[in-house]
């Protein structure tokens, strides 16, 4: 299944605060592993796809918003890798489809819409039975990919990768997180950026993750998780909420380092490191920023931006 990827590019980026910190500055370019199944959302899939392959199921069904990047990349992997797919989308049916649901409509997915208040109870065996009397043998993944499997597929992305004393990411399930914590040694550690306003319920889950994961007779790699910590001063007021500082330094960023951030991942967790470099936070060392993917949101993004626009 991973031979259509290629290997995470490291880059280094240099500019003017890394300069005066002393700190070496590097980005995994999880993005351009794969033009559509890319980002940390292939590792969470891996390990789901393959069980569901092993258990010959032939339908995969899971849950996203309409401009989840995890629908997208279920679409794109249900295709390449010969799944029909089913993704229940939170909320109403606006026509016309959005950029993100008309790609996984392409590539075969079918569309169903659920209300937000049953949306909420998915992770329930009644709304699972629900769903599977309707659609038959259906294996179902959870949003984001978030569960053992997904962790387990997320033990892989710092694979032959131990040079770096922090590694930073953006986090929404903190999936992950979990995973990398899972997969370093005990000098090195991570810090997590939520995404989500009052992410600090996040910081149970993913205990609970890591120890279900310890627990479980899942493969491995250590038996204790590298240290990690969550900053919660960077989700710019809550998920998918952006204001246009944070696209301005996404635009910035791109214009002086060439690499594309999402704004509502990447972009969000890239600003919060420029600052807290500002800030004198981080010792010298090399630290290693993951770039998670999640590009294909921003067209969604500007499609709204733009409607705003011209409305006003
Ligand atoms: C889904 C996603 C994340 C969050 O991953 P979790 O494992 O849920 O914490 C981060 N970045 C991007 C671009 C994503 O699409």
């Amino acid at each position: 299944m991973s031979s259509i990827f290629s290997p995470a590019l490291v880059q280094q980026i240099n500019n003017q605060i890394t300069d005066q910190t002393g700190v070496e500055l590097y980005v995994l370019r999880l993005d351009i592993m794969h033009p559509e199944i890319n980002g940390n959302k292939w590792f969470k899939l891996k390990y789901n796809l393959l069980e569901a392959e092993e258990k010959k199921y032939s339908n995969i069904l899971t849950f996203g918003g309409a401009y989840s990047n995890h629908i997208f990349a279920t679409a794109a992997a249900g295709n390449e890798f010969n799944f029909q797919t089913i993704g229940v989308i939170r909320g109403e049916e606006t026509l016309p489809l959005n950029s993100t649901l008309s790609f996984a409509v392409s590539k075969g997915m079918k569309i169903v819409y659920c209300d937000r208040k049953t949306y909420r109870s998915k992770n329930t065996l009644e709304l699972q039975a629900e769903l599977k009397e309707r659609f038959g043998e259906i294996f179902i993944i959870p949003e984001g990919g978030c569960n053992l499997n997904g962790v387990r597929g997320c033990i892989e992305i710092m694979e032959n990768l131990d040079d770096f004393d922090t590694i930073c990411l953006a986090c929404g399930t903190g999936t992950t997180l979990a995973g990398i914590s899972l997969s370093l040694n005990p000098q090195q550690k991570i810090i997590g950026f939520p995404v989500l306003k009052g992410g600090k319920f996040l910081q149970t889950e993913i205990v609970d993750l890591i120890n279900n994961y310890l627990q479980s007779n899942l493969p491995k790699k250590v038996i204790y998780p590298a240290p990690w910590q969550l900053i919660y001063d960077y989700h710019f007021g809550g998920y998918a909420k952006i204001k246009p500082e944070l696209i301005t330094f996404c635009q910035t960023f791109q214009q002086e380092h060439h690499i594309p951030l999402d704004y509502i991942y990447t972009g969000k967790m890239f600003y919060g490191i420029m600052e807290l470099l500002k800030q004198g936070f981080f010792n010298p060392g090399k630290i290693l920023l993951i770039h998670t993917g999640g590009l294909q949101g921003n067209i969604g993004i500007e499609e709204k931006i733009i409607h705003k626009h011209i409305r006003v």
